[in-house]
């Protein structure tokens, strides 16, 4: 015979790692029943039961019996009968998804009460104030989540009744005065149209469809949305003993996390109202204390609590926000979860609960996202000051933007270039407005959802975004906009919080990024977490600083051509690329010779002992030269025959030479070297001068060759003798040993394809996923992201744009061949990433499968990389 399926569970048969079946709030209240914890007797209906109740109808009939059996055994356990004219059994009826999703559904209290029942509870407890005042709360509750009352006339009647008792609060209004609230609710409901249903077992079955319901409000399907909860997880049903905390002064409630949710301090950290019940605390009618103060209401009480939080931390191994009541001095437990916290606090209780001996290292570091990290990096509100939040929108791109507001991507583009702080504000932005976008604080939109343009753009400039705010009404002619009676003209200050969607009116006060203790601690336990390294993409000694404070452990790429933009060297650069002969050329590349070695020993200075990858030059000439235009604009300002013309003249017609139909695939990267070994070999002297200077002087250098774009091993053999020539006779001139390797970057397929013949050569391989992503999809990445990218991952052609979340398909699968082919011909041969996908979580996970010796970013990313390098190593983030 078929076993009955089971969508009852008691509290003392369900535990904390049934979360997905009874919800997280059943299966906590079951755990801590379990361990011994004081939690009022209950049982939960499954999220099992909200699945069949969304296919049948009628399901609750089929369980009804069961939870009326259910319900007798909490009676037993409670020592009171649900509907009893003596000592009358309450229960609350409370939502519980399997992950937390805070006030978006429903919860009762006091179910039960009816005309006969509130007089017998009024009995037992001695108190007919109490017993109304539950009567009222609950006729409000249900009328409003089960029936659908609108509660405006509930709150006015309630007003009315503190002005007829002459009252400030609700819990100073005596008896008799509840007892009119009450008969004036019921007139409320009928006139409403309802019927108040008094038979308690009606009104269970009632409350019971309306959590199930509530699963799929607007708001809680929003809130799914935003959270990436999956739509199918549905609701567990809890229902629950009442404990009275508006029993009197001996009674009270309140919610508490074990450490402080805003610093992560070691403390507790909570509020509680005397007499009082449930959302008391968090609806802001009455202003609760601090926790502290309880010590001295009720003292067995508090030490007892505090014995529980440090018992339930223990036992969980997390910091927990925990809800309690008091009913006349007993404490009772009504909920436990892993508290939610700002990205500092979790830093710091990860790095104090390891200290603790609470957790081990990979959990420390599991308790930090890198969304966090990122945070952490950015200027932030200071989160104890106060918010007008004006609305809320999606939180597209994290960070703080304080700014004047400007409804023009060239006005924005204009006085935010000379300096000012703007705030875009934009129905939408389009590619066009990037110039906009790139020179203000940060970006609203009241259209568009978090892959949207101008979420897309911001992110990758790094720049605050809230988008999608759909009740900001914008008038572009007038260069205003309204939201929720509030007027905002262009040129009043405007704070964007783009972590949490915020808002706020008037300019914030912005707070340095925090790099503290703790946060370095917790890198460093990333760092031991992780299989691989994190390095980063510098240019400049500076650069390269900034990226060992960040904690790189070595440079993936610099990149020589940077050095060459500099205002003394680009007409250096210029007349070397206008020459015509060889010769002509090496009078200029003797001149920046000396320029690269002074920039290779700032780099090898700064980055003392750890490696540094160097890329040869890599961009067209062309790209050196003013434009054609410019040049001929300057010519027609000058006497035609001057020797300044005649350069002019020279420089115009070597850039008509070098024109190409598609610079991005044309005379660049290695075939430079190829075509014109001198410049190639000048910069392998500049190099490897330095390097031997510095050795001499006792500073360790390990210079890493990198040989761009090479897709043949003709290439690449010929690139490897060019550099060991001029290596060999630098370093035996010198008399010192220096090790250093030549390689090449994998940015081509083909370079993939036969990574096994270039691993001959190569001694390692930095795979340049910007250029591979290009050259695997055949999009020019800048032509790309302006025209239809961003609408290719709206209609879903990618879930993310590939150049910043590598296309694991396409071109991850060029990395696995160019990893194995490699392996094959060199084990144990270094790999690396250097594209900008080296700083994507994401993408980094899939750098831990290949095995790559490190991920090189940009040195702002390197956070964010150290501590996903580490994620991806416990399996966190795949
Ligand atoms: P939420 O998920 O929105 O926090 P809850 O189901 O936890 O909703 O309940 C709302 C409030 O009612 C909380 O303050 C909770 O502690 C209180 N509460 C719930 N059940 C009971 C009960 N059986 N006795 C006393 N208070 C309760
Ligand atoms: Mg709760
Ligand atoms: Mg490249």
């Amino acid at each position: 015979m078929e076993q009955k399926k089971k969508y009852i569970y008691d509290f003392c048969e369900g535990s904390a790692d049934m979360r997905t079946l009874l919800g997280g709030k059943g299966a906590n209240l079951a755990e801590m029943s379990k361990i011994g914890l004081p939690v009022p007797p209950g049982f939960i209906i499954t999220t099992e039961a909200c699945h069949r109740y969304w296919e049948e109808e009628d399901f609750i009939s089929s369980i009804w019996d069961d939870v009326k059996e259910a319900v007798a055994r909490v009676e037993k356990l409670a020592g009171k009968k649900f509907g009893a004219s003596v000592n009358p059994l309450l229960v609350s009826v409370r939502s519980g998804a399997p992950v937390s999703m805070p006030g978006m559904m429903d919860t009762i209290l006091n179910l039960g009460l009816n005309d006969d029942t509130v007089k017998a509870l009024a009995e037992a407890a001695g108190d007919e104030r109490f017993a109304y005042d539950s009567y009222r709360r609950f006729i409000q509750m249900f009328s409003d989540v089960v029936l659908g009352v609108d509660i405006v006339k509930f709150e006015e009647r309630l007003a009315k009744a503190r002005e007829n008792a002459g009252v400030k609060a609700d819990y100073q209004i005596p008896a008799d005065e509840l007892k009119k609230l009450v008969a004036d609710y019921k007139v409320i409901v009928k006139e409403a149209g309802f019927e108040f249903p008094v038979d308690p077992w009606k009104q269970l079955r009632l409350a019971i469809d309306a959590v199930f319901r509530s699963w799929n409000t607007p708001r809680a399907i929003t809130y799914r949305k935003i959270n990436k909860i999956p739509e199918e997880y549905g609701t567990a049903v809890n229902i629950v003993t009442m404990v009275f905390g508006n029993l009197g002064d001996d009674c009270g409630t309140g919610v508490c996390f074990t450490r402080s949710p805003s610093t992560g301090e070691n403390k507790l950290f909570g509020e509680y109202l005397i007499n009082a019940q449930g959302e008391d605390v968090v609806a802001g009618i009455r202003t609760p204390v601090p926790i502290a103060a309880l010590e001295k209401d009720m003292p067995e009480v508090y030490s007892e609590f505090n014995r529980i939080a440090k018992l339930l931390e223990r036992h969980y191994r997390d910091a927990q926000d925990i809800e309690f009541t008091v009913e006349r001095g007993k404490l009772y437990i009504l909920q436990t979860r892993n508290g939610k916290r700002t990205a500092a606090a979790a830093v710091r209780a990860a790095v104090e609960m390891l200290h603790e001996g609470l957790i081990d290292e990979a959990t420390a570091v599991s308790r930090v996202s890198p969304d966090q990290v990122e945070q952490l990096l950015h200027p932030q509100i200071d989160p104890k000051a106060k918010r007008d939040v004006i609305v809320k929108g999606l939180p597209a791109s994290p960070g703080a933007a304080v700014g004047r507001v400007v409804f023009d991507a060239d006005e924005a583009a204009e006085r935010g270039g000379k300096g000012e702080a703007v705030v875009l504000v934009r129905p939408e932005t389009t590619p066009d407005d990037i110039h906009g976008l790139f020179a203000s604080q940060g970006v609203l939109t009241s259209h568009g959802g978090m892959t949207s343009h101008a979420a897309v753009v911001a992110r990758g400039l790094g720049k605050p975004c809230v988008s999608g705010a759909e009740s900001v009404k914008i008038d572009l002619a007038a260069e205003t906009f309204t939201v929720g009676g509030v007027t905002v003209k262009k040129d009043d200050y405007l704070t964007l919080d783009g972590s949490s969607g915020d808002v706020i009116l008037g300019k914030m006060e912005l707070m340095e990024p925090q790099f503290d203790d703790n946060f370095r601690e917790l890198l460093d336990t990333a760092d031991k977490v992780a299989k691989m390294q994190v390095w980063a993409n510098a240019d400049t000694p500076e650069d390269a600083r900034r990226a060992r404070a960040f904690g790189a452990k070595g440079i993936g790429l610099c990149r020589t051509e940077h050095m060459f933009m500099a205002a003394d060297r680009l007409p250096v650069m210029e007349a070397m690329v206008v020459a015509h002969t060889t010769e002509d050329r090496i009078v200029q590349l003797d001149k920046l010779e000396k320029m690269q070695e002074e920039d290779f020993t700032g780099i090898f200075e700064a980055m003392q002992g750890l490696p540094v990858t160097i890329r040869l030059l890599d961009p067209p000439l062309h790209e050196f030269l003013p434009k054609i235009p410019e040049l001929v604009k300057a010519l027609e300002t000058l006497d035609p025959e001057s020797a300044e013309a005649e350069k002019i003249k020279a420089t115009i017609a070597r850039a008509r030479e070098l024109h190409e139909q598609n610079p991005m695939l044309g005379f660049r990267g290695c075939r430079l070297g190829m075509i014109y070994p001198e410049i190639y070999e000048m910069q392998a002297r500049a190099i490897f001068n330095a390097a031997c200077k510095l050795t001499k002087k006792g500073v360790s250098v390990i210079p890493d060759i990198m040989i761009p774009l090479v897709g043949t091993q003709y290439e690449m053999k010929a690139m490897r003798e060019l550099v060991d020539r001029i290596g060999a006779g630098i370093i035996e001139e010198s008399g010192v040993k220096l090790e250093y390797m030549v390689g090449t970057m994998i940015e081509l397929p083909r370079a993939a394809l036969v990574a096994d013949q270039l691993a001959e050569y190569a001694q390692f391989f930095s795979c340049g996923t910007n250029d591979l992503t290009q050259t695997t999809f055949g999009y020019s990445r800048d032509d790309a992201e302006g025209k239809f990218l961003a609408q290719y991952v709206q209609m879903g052609v990618f879930k993310e744009n590939p150049f910043a979340q590598l296309d694991r398909d396409g071109v991850g699968a060029l990395m696995q061949i160019a990893a194995e082919k490699g392996r094959s011909v060199r084990p144990g041969i270094q790999l690396g990433i250097c594209g900008e996908h080296g700083g994507n979580p994401s993408s980094i996970a899939f750098c831990n499968k290949l095995a790559l010796n490190y991920v090189s970013c940009s040195p702002f990313r390197v956070p964010v990389a150290r501590l996903s390098a580490a994620l991806a190593a416990i399996g966190e983030i795949k």
